[in-house]
């Protein structure tokens, strides 16, 4: 299947790339390429910089709110009008299994626009200070918020439509101008927003779309460039500290989301301690979620249990089929990912972790880049696969003493993205929630992360926070206004 080719949106016109270059879009599921996407050069990427600042500083989008509110209405309608289209494109570009198509590849991102509408309306643009006296006289103050600038948008391969709209609603409704540079893998999932604004007639260079088949090149341009104000990122911890770093010179503020090795600690007494097991197999998006519990922590004294309860989950469990919408597990998304995840078996191995599921590449699921669903038991919290992050289909398990063991090796990690914590007594669950160190925790199966709980990690898992008001707040700035009453 060949999809249209996806062209640049830049300075209001969609278009090819300059030099009308291309590069070849590729599905997880057959290895073989699903569109021709346009290939931007150091040329189309400084188009769209200068784009999106004359439209920042020449404009009236940074102060027309009801501008901005129309135009992300109709942005919502044309994408919610296009909902088969994106559950293709996740499908076939992402290598979504059709189970995952829900939340968080499609449905789930696409109602979440509303919700942004709704905060953007809540957002305090002024705050009345009071008046206070100061150098014989008084001032009236007040605190306004404005719009951060241009912002430059780099999203990974993951879950591209749902970090798309976590990032660009919130920074256009803000007020802000915005250059989206998608990973290559998952172009279509971008250009799709460059189409729609086309179509809704969006003012020129408010929102440009530029894709590339070098992932670095256009990416550091945006951060390292001081016409952009913002860097509002999500992907891997490595890239986010080469950001920081390319973004020093020019002070970049940064909006940094990357990875996580998160715990799912399960207590000894849970009534369903099946259930609560196989909620730490890592099938779901075959692995490729920054928030997946990536480490399941038992007590020693059900770990033999624990074993057996995992061994049978996975004997029987059913994956890889494209056309099985009950399926959530396909494909990694390239070779390249495919070997990363292979080298980290390899590692467990090496390490002397035991494996009880798994462990080599899938050969009867057709020629995509598929890993078999993979466990390993008798771990320890120092090896490799304990501590890095693997996104793939790679659990581990660890056992703990007690609540205090618990703690401390949930929290003996660089990360500190997310968490959860099953226990019989919700109480004893919530001392333990408390004290790990993780911008987002579930309790007894609840559920942390959706459009109006602020997303975002602590330690090594990033900067800032995505959805929710905070993460209006990623995109705006305070500016304190001080009238003076003298005389
Ligand atoms: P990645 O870090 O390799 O790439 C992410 C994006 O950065 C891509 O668009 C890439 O082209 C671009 N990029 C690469 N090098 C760059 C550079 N030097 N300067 C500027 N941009 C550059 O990540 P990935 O492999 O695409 O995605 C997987 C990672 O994303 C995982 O680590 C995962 O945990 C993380 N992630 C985090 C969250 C979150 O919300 N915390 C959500 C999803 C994914």
């Amino acid at each position: 299947m060949m999809f249209p080719e996806a062209r640049l949106y830049i300075d209001g016109k969609l278009r090819a790339a300059e030099n009308g270059a291309t590069y070849e879009d590729i599905s997880p599921w057959t290895a073989a390429p699903i569109a021709k996407v346009a290939d931007a050069s150091v040329a189309d990427m400084d188009e769209a910089i200068a784009a999106a600042r004359r439209a920042f500083d020449t404009t009236d989008w940074p102060t027309n709110k009801a501008l901005r509110r129309e135009m992300v209405v109709k942005l919502g309608e044309k994408l919610r009008a296009n909902r088969d289209r994106l559950a293709a494109y996740a499908h076939n570009e992402a290598g979504s299994a059709l189970g995952t198509i829900a939340f968080p590849q499609v449905d789930g991102p696409l109602g979440f626009i509303d919700e942004l509408l709704k905060m953007f309306d809540a957002i305090e643009w002024e705050k009345p200070m009071g008046e206070r006296p100061a150098f014989g006289g008084m001032s009236q103050r007040t605190l306004v918020k404005e719009a951060a600038g241009v912002v430059g948008v780099i999203t990974p391969w993951n879950v591209p439509f749902y970090i798309n709209i976590g990032k660009v609603i919130p920074a256009l409704l803000a007020g802000c101008t915005v250059i989206m540079k998608p990973a290559p893998d998952t172009p279509l999932l971008s250009t799709i927003f460059g189409e729609m604004a086309a179509e809704v007639g969006f003012p020129a260079g408010v929102l440009n779309v530029v894709t590339a088949a070098d992932p670095v090149t256009l990416g550091e341009m945006l951060v390292t460039d001081k016409r952009v104000d913002l860097i509002s990122f999500t992907g891997s911890a490595t890239v986010g500290r080469r950001i920081m770093e390319k973004g020093a010179p020019t002070l970049k503020r940064l909006f940094l989301e990357l990875g996580g090795k998160s715990a799912l600690i399960v207590l000894e007494d849970l009534p369903n301690f099946a259930q609560a097991v196989c909620m730490g197999m890592v099938c779901y998006h075959a692995g490729q979620g920054c928030a997946t519990l990536t480490r399941l922590l038992v007590p020693r004294s059900r770990y033999d249990e624990a074993v057996k309860i995992l061994e049978a989950a996975y004997a029987g469990y059913q994956w890889g089929d494209p056309a099985n919408p009950a399926h959530v597990m396909g494909p990694l998304i390239s070779a390249k990912q495919r070997e990363r995840v292979m080298a980290y078996i390899e590692a467990g191995k090496a390490e002397g972790a035991r494996l009880i599921a798994g462990g080599n590449r899938a050969t009867d699921k057709g020629p995509g880049f598929f890993v078999e669903p993979t466990f390993f038991v008798d771990v320890t919290n120092d090896m490799k696969i304990a501590r890095e992050e693997i996104f793939g289909p790679v659990g581990v398990l660890i056992p703990f003493e007690d609540d205090e063991d618990a703690i401390r090796i949930a929290n003996d990690s660089e990360y500190g993205l997310s968490g959860m914590v099953l226990s019989g007594d919700t109480e004893r669950a919530m001392k333990i929630a408390r004290r790990i160190r993780a911008g987002t925790i579930g309790v007894n199966f609840g559920a942390s992360i959706t459009v109006d709980l602020p997303f975002g990690g602590y330690k090594q898992s990033g900067i800032g926070k995505e959805w929710g008001m905070e993460g209006f707040d990623e995109y705006l700035e305070t500016k304190a206004v001080a009238v003076g009453k003298f005389g």
